[in-house]
């Protein structure tokens, strides 16, 4: 018997943010959560690349090569992301989780990197069918925090693997659909404010995918949805629900982006095809020796690549923080990064330069200023920026504040100071 999905799905900027970094793509054999990260708009960017780039499987996968079908376009995903950062060194450090189904009407084939959740409803029972790729997961399969323990740690954002680093391996599994389940798909923008007891219990109660779509973004809105909230749910169903428009939301329907990426797939492309054609000694057999040779490099790449995952995600990680401390030109400025050494490094990008010196900060932090003061990122660091200059300075209110290009180093010059961005 041949199921079929009924799906909706919601992208919502949610209460803080500026703007949307998360991307969706639902279709009949096709379902996809992306979650952009990165400055200088480079989140959106590309979580829609990803999101316009694996949409192409929404057509029924071919049984015998869908997942080699789904790891290529999920690599050709990423290297076009790879291609934008080459292209613009200040979009360093962008990247996106993926959550993805692809459905031949019995088996789900799953491709996950990152912390954007599967969810599944079945027979009242509810799970997360996804393993967060996160710092807080790896204690808790450890056994060094509880999973309570985890939602409430400092670093639960802490991505361990997204798409955008130099290596990924995303997790594949298959998972067979019955008739009667419901399937979730959703960022972090939920998962985060909305407990899994809560969510479990929207998807009991409502009647439709659209409903439990709308009263899931709803609830994260109501918790304050300090993140993009996006939320696609999808009922497998036995008899067929005929036409269904096919949904693009978040970054990935932005205009303005989708022509940016169409631009960058077709560069890709045309790498692609080149490199096909004088890839001939590829497929020559190694001979025996230089086979064993070969493993031995395989290994240590692998180590390598495994470490470099884990530092590529601390970073990530730590261009989500903000602090505000004293610049070498001995001005109030806002950091992205830590306000200390990581194992002798500095890992701290210049954001925002108030252009005030130091002396004019009130007194009560003048001490602390020194040290970094960890802030909230957006325009909640900005405010606090704007708090810590001392009136009695005639510092009422800062002039307008312009971000500096991201990754720009804190050894910079300031930008000019004639504007304020987010
Ligand atoms: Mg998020």
């Amino acid at each position: 018997m041949s199921l079929h999905l009924r799906y909706a799905a919601i992208s919502d900027r949610g209460v803080v943010r500026q703007g949307n970094q998360d991307s969706v793509f639902a279709g009949s054999h096709f379902i996809a959560v992306a979650d952009g990260m990165g400055g200088m708009a480079a989140g959106d960017l590309a979580s829609a690349i990803v999101i316009n780039t694996v949409a192409r499987l929404d057509v029924p996968p071919p049984p015998d090569s869908v997942v080699d079908e789904l790891a290529d376009a999920v690599a050709d995903a990423n290297r076009a992301i790879r291609r934008q950062v080459a292209d613009d060194p200040q979009k360093e450090g962008m990247g996106t989780t993926l959550t993805a189904l692809w459905f031949d009407g019995e088996w789900f084939n799953l491709v996950h990197i990152g912390d954007s959740r599967a969810y599944r409803l079945r027979d009242g029972g509810f799970e997360q069918i996804t393993v967060d790729d996160t710092y807080v997961q790896m204690l808790v399969d450890e056994g060094r925090i509880t999973a309570e323990e985890a939602e409430r740690h400092p670093q639960r954002s802490l991505l361990l693997r997204a798409l955008g680093a130099a290596e990924v391996e995303p997790a594949f599994q298959t998972i067979k659909g019955v008739p009667g389940d419901r399937l979730v798909l959703c960022s972090d923008g939920l998962s985060g404010p909305v407990s899994d007891a809560d969510i479990a219990r929207t998807l009991q109660n409502a009647a439709t995918p659209q409903e439990a779509a709308e009263t899931l973004v709803q609830q994260a809105l109501d918790a304050g949805a300090p993140d993009n909230v996006t939320v696609l749910v999808a009922d497998v169903v036995a008899d067929d629900p005929g036409e269904q428009r096919q949904i693009i939301g978040g970054a990935a329907a932005d205009a303005r982006l989708a022509e940016s990426d169409t631009a960058v797939l077709r560069a890709v492309k045309e790498t692609d095809e080149s490199e096909a054609g004088d890839g001939e000694s590829e497929t020559t057999e190694p001979q025996p020796r230089a086979r064993k040779k070969g493993r031995v490099w395989r290994t240590v790449l692998a180590c390598l690549i495994v470490l470099a995952l884990v530092a590529g995600g601390g970073v990530w990680w730590a261009r989500t923080q903000y602090f505000i401390g004293v610049s070498e030109a001995g001005t109030i400025s806002l950091y992205r990064g830590l306000p200390f050494e990581v194992a002798g490094y500095r890992i701290a990008w210049l954001d925002t330069d108030s252009g005030r010196p130091a002396e004019d900060a009130v007194d009560s932090v003048e001490s602390d200023l020194e040290n970094g003061i960890r802030v909230d990122g957006g325009t909640a660091a900005e405010d606090e920026l704007s708090a810590l200059v001392d009136p009695a300075a005639g510092n009422e209110s800062l002039d307008p504040l312009c971000a500096t290009a991201a990754g720009e180093t804190e050894t910079q010059p300031a930008a000019s100071q004639d504007c304020r961005e987010d």
